[in-house]
């Protein structure tokens, strides 16, 4: 049995790369500040005696045995990480720091969950890992961009000293169950706005794209990663290369939860990205994945979800 640490495991995709890893038979520690994180994300499977929670901020060491660490901690919304920002390049920094001399230690496997926010407001669309990303290095997003950043290199640093055996990914938009409806991001907002017919908010103009990836597609890829050629560091792009508009979003989400809601316009944030789209031929190659799950599907869980934590009936 493998003994694995997940920090960030009781956030939106910790709590579920947890209970795939314990479905798998492992021993996980589940580590989580709860800053953003959430007890009740690890609700249906908190009974499993292989799981072990850790309140702990990984800003300090810790000392454990373990196999292999996933390093997930870190709020990644705009609205969380801006309210925290220091905190925030910390966990990053100070964070993955602390979690290399752990693997170090360990002999460990150890990936860091990086971020398509490495590459900023990006002028090539779409981005591939070669591209080293446009990023404003003293604007309100750089707590995150840059924290991220500098937590790549140093993964890079202690492979290159020490032959750590790291895994850099990094993750594009993700959505699903679990989400943190209150966490500002723009699936979560549409979908409670559309359930309790408030207005939904577009910033800008609604012409700025993402790519959105369902979360069980991504657990599946962050795993392939792990498990993958030891001799393979990436950093690979994890994500749905599946591209749309904000406003088309607010769009079929009203229309998919029948709302009656209707679209208005909010000035859009600074440095808010116009562009973003994976290119996913490297995950393609080297783990032999890609996302399964399409936006219409993945939206009807999203909204199911959300529609029981809300308890409406619309
Ligand atoms: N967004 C929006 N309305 C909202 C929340 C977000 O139009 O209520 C926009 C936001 O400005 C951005 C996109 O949706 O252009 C994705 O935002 P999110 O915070 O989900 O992710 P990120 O900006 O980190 O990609």
């Amino acid at each position: 049995m493998k003994k694995i640490l997940v920090t960030g495991g009781a956030g939106f995709l910790g709590s579920h790369l947890c209970e795939k890893l314990l479905n798998r038979g492992d021993k996980v520690y589940c580590l989580d500040n709860l800053y953003t994180g959430s007890l009740n994300n690890l609700e249906s499977f908190k009974s499993n005696a292989n799981l072990e929670f850790i309140n702990h901020d990984i800003i300090n060491p810790v000392d454990l045995k373990v196999d292999e660490i996933y390093n997930l901690a870190c709020p990644a919304s705009p609205v969380h990480y801006q309210a925290k920002a220091i905190e925030t390049w910390k966990t990053s920094v100070f964070g993955i720091y602390n979690m290399l001399e752990l693997a170090r230690k360990n002999d460990a496997r150890i990936l860091q969950a990086s971020t398509s926010e490495v590459y900023g407001d990006p002028e090539v669309n779409p981005q591939k890992e070669e591209y080293r990303g446009n990023v404003n290095p003293i604007g309100p997003r750089a707590c995150y961009d840059e924290g991220k950043r500098a937590a790549e290199s140093l993964c890079f640093d202690y492979f290159r000293k020490y032959n750590t055996k790291i895994k850099v990914i990094r993750i594009f938009n993700t959505y699903g169950p679990r989400m943190n409806k209150e966490d500002g991001r723009v699936v979560s907002n549409f979908i409670v706005q559309a359930l309790t017919g408030a207005d939904i908010t577009i910033y800008g103009d609604g012409t700025q794209t993402r790519s959105f990836c369902y979360v069980a597609d991504l657990i599946n890829g962050i795993v392939a990663m792990m498990d993958s050629d030891v001799n393979f560091q990436g950093p690979v792009n994890l994500g749905n290369p599946f591209e749309f508009t904000m406003l088309e979003l607010a769009k079929k989400v009203v229309v998919k939860v029948g709302s009656s809601s209707k679209i208005i316009f909010r000035d859009l944030p600074v440095d808010d990205p116009l562009q973003r789209k994976p290119l996913i031929d490297l995950a393609k190659k080297k783990l032999k994945w890609e996302s399964r799950i399409q936006l219409e599907e993945g939206l009807e869980y999203t909204i199911t979800y959300f529609r029981s934590l809300l308890d409406v009936n619309r």
